[in-house]
């Protein structure tokens, strides 16, 4: 049997957070081995929500750094196949007959939207943002992915990729798998103001590639409970940013437990549970910073992984588009 397939990626809008890791990354990294996997660099849905041609001189930037954020938490470049959205064409292609299969309050109903357009202040969707999911259809679907992990705010985007799927399999045949999301252990990741989101775009995320002093200043600056002016007051744990954190960083399970009992009863200050978070978080970026370090002595290796990749992909790509419009009827002259 061959290896189900994962397609997954990432905008190339600035550099992979914390919230990124145990949203999608981890996963990823769990699953190189187990699947054939695609990681895509998705340039085309960055436009989206930027044009101005001023963002768009940092896309160079940005490619090599979401690339090197990926390998630099364990990504197997030999494993597992990257690839440049923009240099399989083929993608936009298939996007196109996907959007005639699809009707325009069906992509309006999809509550990724509403948040994109509220945090970005855009009044009107363009065309091009009101259709991202039917890019993203594309994506996974060029590859015939089975299984996308993602963070919570994409499994709306994967639910219009399996109903176009099936809407396709229907009209034409089957051919194409219906794909799964798979949502990582923390599903949304707050920031670190405490905004439900830890955001490239809202720049309230402590990213892979902060250095130490950097994760200190952040953590000790974090949005904690707005209620507790003093460290004798009883505290809340739930739904604490820095506890959140914690649970997701910290291996240590008895300090974790130690600092929250305390936190309740009003026996420790913020200051040591931050300094301890502080710690752990920078004890698990590490080895991340090491491998990055690792990767970027060769200048030329982003490029090299990406073109490779990408052509791979392509290939991948006009065998499912000769499918699908053979299932159609709708090849001509060959
Ligand atoms: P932008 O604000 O530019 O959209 P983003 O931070 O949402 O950036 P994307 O490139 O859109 O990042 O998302 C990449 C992947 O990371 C997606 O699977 C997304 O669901 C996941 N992800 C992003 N932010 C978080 C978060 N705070 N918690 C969990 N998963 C996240
Ligand atoms: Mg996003």
């Amino acid at each position: 049997m061959p290896k189900q397939r994962i397609l997954t990626g990432d905008r190339p809008t600035g550099k992979l957070h914390l919230g990124h890791y145990v949203g999608t990354l981890a996963n990823r990294v769990r699953l190189q081995d187990e699947y054939d996997c695609f990681f895509l660099v998705a340039d085309l849905h960055m436009l989206t929500t930027r044009v101005e041609r001023e963002l768009l001189s940092e896309t160079a930037q940005n490619i090599r750094d979401v690339v090197l954020d990926n390998l630099s938490v364990g990504i197997d470049p030999n494993k597992s196949t990257y690839l440049l959205q923009s240099l399989v064409p083929q993608i936009p292609e298939m996007a196109l007959i996907f959007s005639m299969l699809i009707t325009v309050p069906r992509v309006q109903r999809v509550p990724t939207l509403k948040e994109v357009m509220q945090n970005l202040d855009i009044e009107q969707p363009s065309l091009g943002l009101l259709s991202y999911p039917v890019l993203q259809a594309a994506d996974i679907l060029c590859v015939r992915a089975n299984l996308v992990p993602v963070g919570k705010d994409q499994a709306s985007h994967v639910e219009v990729t399996r109903e176009l799927a099936h809407r396709f399999n229907t009209l034409y045949g089957e051919v194409l798998p219906e794909p799964d999301a798979l949502i990582g252990e923390v599903p949304t990741l707050v920031g670190i103001d405490g905004q439900a989101k830890m955001s490239k775009s809202l720049n309230n995320g402590i990213f892979l590639s902060d250095d130490a002093k950097t994760v200190e200043q952040k953590v000790r600056g974090m949005f904690t409970d707005p209620n507790r002016i003093r460290a004798d007051v009883p505290g809340r744990v739930e739904g604490n940013p820095v506890f959140i954190y914690h649970d997701a960083f910290n291996p240590n399970t008895d300090e974790v437990n130690d600092l929250k009992e305390r936190y309740r009863t009003g026996k420790v200050g913020d200051v040591e549970v931050k300094k301890k978070l502080a710690a752990a978080i920078n004890a698990f970026l590490d080895p991340i910073r090491e491998r990055r370090a690792e990767y970027e002595r060769n200048p030329k290796l982003v490029q090299e992984i990406l073109v490779a990749g990408s052509d791979k992909a392509r290939a991948e790509a006009d065998e499912t588009l000769r499918r699908m419009k053979d299932a159609m009827g709708l090849t001509f002259f060959k």
